[in-house]
């Protein structure tokens, strides 16, 4: 049986030869994900950046640093947590992912939470959330945890927030997700006991 890691190294390295939409064309190259495969807690992007495109991991630019300090707000590093995105390539001039783009890396992103089996998965931007919660809208959502039984996955908690980026010139929305982001612990904590 292999591990959770060589599992991971494996889909890693189907990712980065993958060539299934035209994004692929496009960009620098794959942006698989980043972070400790034990994670709790995953945390779902839109797509790769530019910084990110040029260094191939996730949230390594202006909204990663925010992401960062985020994460260091509830005292944990990205090296504690999983960090993917809902496409892998980086679209063409930060435009929005297509459907269909999306719709072809959903296969990848599911092996990714399928192996890496978070107690809780934080949608970060309204692409991503409406992978898991369609019909709803973020404005109303973001902030509360919600049990879903999803396909493919089976009973996951989801937790949606707005995507960082909104925050850089936001001070308002900075103050939410920041707000919004303190609740992580508790929500992990009542999903732990409700285990036992
Ligand atoms: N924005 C995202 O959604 N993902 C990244 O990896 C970087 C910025």
């Amino acid at each position: 049986m292999e591990s959770k890691q060589e599992q991971l190294n494996k889909l890693n390295a189907e990712m980065k030869a993958c060539s299934q939409c035209t994004l692929r064309a496009g960009c620098n190259q794959v942006v698989p994900g980043d972070g400790s495969v034990e994670a709790k807690i995953m945390f779902i992007g839109e797509g790769p950046g530019k910084k990110e495109d040029e260094l191939g991991v996730p949230f390594v630019g202006a909204a990663g640093k925010f992401l960062d300090e985020m994460l260091l707000s509830i005292k944990l590093k990205r090296e504690d947590v999983y960090i993917a995105n809902t496409v892998k390539c980086r679209p063409p001039q930060n435009r929005d992912p297509l459907p269909e783009e999306k719709e072809i890396c959903w296969t990848w992103l599911l092996k990714q939470i399928k192996i890496i089996q978070p107690e809780l998965i934080v949608t970060l931007g309204r692409h991503s959330m409406e992978i898991f919660l369609p019909n709803y809208k973020i404005s109303e959502i973001h902030g509360s945890a919600m049990r879903r039984n999803f396909p493919g996955i089976g009973k996951q908690v989801f937790f949606a927030l707005y995507h960082p980026a909104a925050a850089l010139y936001n001070g308002s929305m900075r103050e939410v997700l920041l707000k919004d982001f303190k609740k992580i612990p508790k929500v992990l904590e009542l999903i732990e006991k409700d285990k036992k």
